[in-house]
């Protein structure tokens, strides 16, 4: 018995549907979208789209940080990415804690975790603003890359434009 027997089973099922077999690594649509790890996010379907489409970058909030930064530009250089969108979301769990609540919860569980940024997100809009500014003045990105915001609400699963 495994924690993940029941993922497993679900595989042999989808792969035996497989159909996706000659698609490539790159993008088809040219498009990366960076949004939060919820659970209630299901980027390919927000925007029709199908696997092959498009570069999913995922964390919690959706910051960009160095580790997004460097993936996009593999995305630009190798995998036919044009266009950025940042989209976090309503109800984000990163909106309700600090840096500090963090630590203490961890602290209480045993672990010492004052050594990381967890980029909690004290002003959702500011920090869509700065992310969105972080990607458009990156050194490592070119001139030309289109960068959008946008937010998704979990209860409508409508987007609402920040910056498109
Ligand atoms: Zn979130």
């Amino acid at each position: 018995m495994s924690p993940f027997d029941d993922l497993l089973a679900a595989n042999k099922n989808f792969s035996a549907a497989f159909t996706d077999s000659e698609l490539t690594g790159r993008a088809a649509r040219g498009l990366a979208v960076v949004t939060c790890m919820d659970s209630r996010i299901d980027p390919l379907g927000v925007f029709g789209l199908k696997p092959g489409d498009a570069k999913i970058l995922r964390n919690a909030g959706a910051r960009v940080t160095d580790d997004v930064l460097r993936t996009l530009v593999l995305a630009v250089c190798l995998l036919g990415v044009e266009r950025v969108l940042v989209m976090p979301h309503t109800d984000c769990g990163m909106t309700k804690v600090t840096d500090d609540d963090v630590h203490e919860l961890a602290a209480r569980r045993g672990v010492d975790t004052r050594s990381l940024e967890f980029h909690t997100v004290p002003d959702q809009a500011s920090a869509l603003r700065r992310d969105l500014t972080r990607i458009r003045t990156s050194p490592f990105l070119p001139p030309s890359l289109a960068v959008g915001g946008a937010v998704y609400d979990v209860r409508t699963g409508k987007i609402m434009p920040v910056e498109l």
